[in-house]
C-alpha cells in the first residue's frame, strides 16, 4: 500500500506545526516554569556573592589575605602580597620578642600577664592589683 506509506510521513510534520492553541499551551508552561528557573539563578547568585565574590573583595592584593590566596592558587604571590607578608612577618617577629621587655613582677600588668597563661599570680604581682583594686574603690 504505496499511498498509506506516504501519507504516514506527513502526519508527524503536520504535527510539529505550532497552532496558536499549543503556542498559548507552551507560553502557561513556560510560565510556569520560568519563575522557578528564576528563583533558582537568583540563588545560585545569592550563593556566589556570599562565598566567592566577597572573599576576594575583603582581600585585594597587598593583604595577606590575598597572599594565601595566591598560594592556594599556586600562583607565585604578587609584589604588593610578598610585601604585605613580609611587613606581617617582620610585625609579627616584633610583638614575639615584646614578652622579654615586659613589666617585672609586683606590677598590675604582669599580674595580668599571669592570669593571661593560666598561672597563680605570684605574691608581688597579686600585691600589685590588690593596691589597684584599692585605689580604684577609693
Ligand atoms: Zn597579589
Ligand atoms: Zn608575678
Amino acid at each position: 500500500m504505496p499511498g498509506y506509506q506516504y501519507g504516514a510521513p506527513r502526519r508527524p510534520a503536520v504535527r510539529l506545526v505550532i497552532t496558536p492553541e499549543m503556542e498559548a499551551q507552551i507560553e502557561k508552561e513556560i510560565g510556569a516554569t520560568e519563575p522557578r528557573k528564576r528563583a533558582a539563578s537568583k540563588a545560585s547568585d545569592r550563593g556566589l556573592k556570599t562565598t566567592r565574590a566577597p572573599r576576594s573583595d575583603r582581600h585585594p592584593c597587598g593583604t595577606r589575605g590575598a597572599y594565601f590566596r595566591h598560594m592556594r592558587s599556586n600562583e607565585r604571590p604578587c609584589e604588593p602580597c610578598t610585601i604585605a607578608n613580609r611587613e606581617y612577618r617582620a610585625a609579627s617577629k616584633a610583638s614575639r620578642r615584646k614578652p622579654r621587655e615586659l613589666k617585672p613582677c609586683g606590677t598590675t600588668a604582669a599580674y595580668q600577664r599571669h592570669l593571661v597563661r593560666g598561672e597563680k599570680p605570684c605574691e608581688p604581682c597579686a600585691e600589685a592589683n590588690r593596691v589597684r583594686l584599692r585605689k580604684a574603690v577609693a
